[in-house]
């Protein structure tokens, strides 16, 4: 069946002399494979559109006995601008790293999918900044169902304004009082307790050092649902 979609290009690979093998998160289906014969070469069809990260129409075939699609013809729906900062490119690979190893084929989310292009919006026009990759975790790890919790001790439930000191455990997903703290628990410095008695609230406001802590501190939890490393976060920090 003919199948036309908007989707966002997560990765790619050349095979052979000409084709490629892209995966595309689309609207409609999901995080799909698809072959693109003569991807690398076809100006008619596909005009060098597979760029990581681009936003494309996409037509395509579905084959009854694969689960990789056919694509026929990709349209850019949006242009990038003119030119990427180290940043942008970090945030990038950040974002469809995380929308790679989180999303499980053919699941389509026009919640997730929102999410992802107002990121990438956000990255191609240089608008897009380290509370708004912090953002963009904290709200991604709720839409796949693994909001961290941060408004009181996952054990005992005290309140998070009660006690001084505060550490988070990614095994529990959440943050525990020094009363019911584990061995694996981080603790938090109290710029980050304060910003967590906030958060959800606008504007999501926080200096260079509180990033990195709680980049550290979601990635990290990230890290250890998907049971794997996030490539891209090392290589961005060895990056920038
Ligand atoms: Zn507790």
């Amino acid at each position: 069946m003919k199948c036309k979609t908007e989707s966002i290009v997560l990765r790619k690979f050349p095979y052979g002399e000409s084709d490629l093998i892209i995966t595309l998160f689309s609207k409609t289906h999901g995080k799909i494979k698809g072959f693109a014969k003569s991807g690398r070469v076809s100006k008619k069809r596909f005009n060098n559109s597979f760029q990581v990260g681009a936003q494309l129409q996409v037509m395509f075939n579905e084959n009854p006995r694969s689960q990789m699609v056919s694509l026929l013809e990709a349209i850019p729906i949006k242009k990038y601008s003119s030119a990427f900062t180290l940043d942008s490119i970090a945030n990038m690979m950040r974002i469809l790293e995380l929308a790679d190893k989180f999303l499980a084929e053919g699941e389509a989310s026009v919640e997730k999918y929102a999410l992802m292009e107002k990121a990438l919006d956000g990255i191609t026009s240089n608008q897009f900044g380290k509370t708004d990759l912090l953002k963009f975790q904290f709200d991604w790890l709720i839409k796949c169902g693994f909001s961290p919790c941060f408004d009181s001790c996952v054990l005992c439930r005290i309140p998070l304004k009660s006690k001084a000191e505060w550490f988070f455990s990614s095994p529990l997903g959440g943050v525990t009082c020094s009363s019911c703290r584990t061995q694996e628990g981080s603790q938090l410095s109290s710029e980050s307790v304060k910003l967590f008695t906030h958060i959800g609230r606008e504007p999501f406001d926080c200096d260079d050092h509180l990033c990195a802590e709680l980049d550290h501190l979601l990635s990290g939890y990230a890290e250890y649902v998907l049971g794997q490393e996030l490539k891209a976060r090392r290589l961005s920090n060895e990056l920038i």
